[in-house]
Formats: C-alpha cells, sequence, structure tokens
C-alpha cells in the first residue's frame, strides 16, 4: 500500500478516480472500421490494407501484419485546425486537453432526414439551450444527423459515389454563423459531427470549417452511434493519430456514458 492510498484509507478519503469509475461506466464506439469500404472524400485517396504476412512461420509461430496506407481524411478522423487555418494547430500539435471532455449532443436529424442540404443554424442552437440550457465553455459538441444509417451507401451517404465527384455532394452539416457563435459566444472544446464534413456537402465555402479552424478548434468527423449517447452526460474521447505536421489524420472516438 502506497503511503497516499494508506492516508486516504485511515482518512476516509473516497479513491481518486479510477479503474473503479471506469469499471461502472458503459463505453460506445464512435468509429466506422478502416477497410475498403470505408468512405472518404471523392478527391482523396481511398484505406488500403497491403497484406505483408498471415499464417505459420517455418519457426512453426503465427505471424500477422499489414502494410497500410490512406488519406489523412477520410473515415472517422480529426481536422487539425491547420487544415483550414494557417499557422493553427497541426494534429500532433493539438492538446490532449481539447480532444477529451464533456459532449453535449444537438439531434438534427428531423431536419436531416427532410432535407440532405439541412444546417445546424443559431436558431437550432438557441433551441437546443431553451430546453437544455446555456452551452457551458469547454463542451465537445457534437451534432448528430443520423446519417451514419446511410455509410453502407455512399451515393445517399456523399450525394454521389463518383470518384473525384465533387459537384454532387449532399449531406447536413453546421452553418458557418452558427460555427463562429459556437468557437466566440460559447468557446467550446471540439465539435464532430456524424457526416463527412462539417460543413454541408453543397457548401462551396467551408465557413464552418474556417471558423472553426481560426478558433483552433478541433473537428471530428464521420461519428458514428451518436444516437446511442444522451444529450448531456457522456464524455467524449477522440484520440486521432498523432500524425507530425498532419492536418488531420485518421480517429478512435469513444464515448463514457456515465
Ligand atoms: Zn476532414
Amino acid at each position: 500500500m502506497t503511503w497516499l492510498l494508506w492516508l486516504m484509507v485511515v482518512t476516509g478519503l473516497a479513491t481518486p478516480a479510477s479503474a473503479l469509475e471506469l469499471d461502472a461506466a458503459r463505453l460506445i464506439d464512435l468509429t466506422h472500421a478502416f477497410d475498403a469500404d470505408t468512405i472518404y472524400w471523392p478527391t482523396a485517396k481511398p484505406f488500403l490494407l497491403e497484406p505483408v504476412a498471415h499464417g505459420v512461420t517455418p519457426g512453426g509461430w503465427w505471424y500477422a501484419a499489414n502494410n497500410f496506407c490512406a488519406a489523412e481524411h477520410g473515415g472517422t478522423h480529426l481536422d487539425a485546425p491547420i487544415h483550414f487555418a494557417a499557422d493553427r494547430w497541426t494534429a500532433d500539435q493539438v492538446p490532449l486537453e481539447r480532444l477529451v471532455g464533456p459532449a453535449l449532443v444537438v439531434d438534427l436529424s428531423e431536419k436531416a432526414a427532410r432535407d440532405a442540404d439541412a444546417l445546424l443554424t443559431r436558431a437550432d442552437l438557441d433551441g437546443f439551450e431553451a430546453e437544455r440550457g446555456v452551452i457551458p465553455p469547454g463542451t465537445i459538441v457534437l451534432v448528430r444527423t443520423g446519417w451514419d444509417r446511410w455509410w453502407d451507401d455512399r451515393a445517399h451517404y456523399l450525394g454521389t459515389a463518383v470518384p473525384g465527384d465533387t459537384a454532387h455532394l449532399h449531406f447536413p452539416g453546421v452553418a458557418g454563423e452558427a460555427a463562429a457563435w459556437l468557437t466566440t459566444a460559447r468557446r467550446i472544446r471540439a465539435v464532430g459531427i456524424d457526416t463527412a464534413s462539417i460543413d454541408r456537402g453543397a457548401s462551396v465555402d467551408f465557413r464552418a470549417h474556417r471558423a472553426f479552424a481560426n478558433a483552433n478548434t478541433p473537428i471530428f468527423e464521420n461519428l458514428t452511434n451518436l444516437g446511442a449517447l444522451p444529450a448531456q452526460g457522456a464524455v467524449f474521447i477522440g484520440l486521432p493519430m498523432k500524425i507530425g505536421g498532419g492536418s488531420g489524420g485518421p480517429l478512435r472516438a469513444v464515448a463514457l456514458l456515465p
């Protein structure tokens, strides 16, 4: 027993936040698998897994290994601020504190079901706050559009399944004015969405990307399972590959439910 633990036992202090609390929590995977079917931007290199070994070696033991190759921006991934703003954080520079934190889930799924070009607007956020209270600074705002249910249908998920076609993208996103307001009036920690981009597919000026990036706000895209999260109370953990100088990268995102 360490002296600290001994001190806590004799003084009756609770054990520190530790494995005990983690065991009681429920983990939700918010990540799509990376494989040959993973959706990437129409102009990006898709995920490629190149087998190196898979079998019993001449020595008699099992050995499996692969090489992989992929664009930074595809599948469940991070957009580092440098993606859309000069002199902002690269993937490896984003502080861990910006990748882990309390999450609020803003549900846009009804609006999105009616309109593939739906935007999360200031009015939607006002409505959310009227119901749930003011979004505290340091929140990770997760925008649920329900689009993850089209993940296996690329044409529906993106609006087009044609490689290289960025002229016919249709999926919901966040309005530029809403993004700017979240970074300035609410000083959120990070933002995430269950579509291919924080700007809607039809966007030509990427105002949401630019507003978040300018404020050094990390963006998580192509999340899944946001419908399994409560509107408030979850902790989001989004740990991207730490690519030196990267503009983003593959991400393993999970939520911790109380
Ligand atoms: Zn991206």
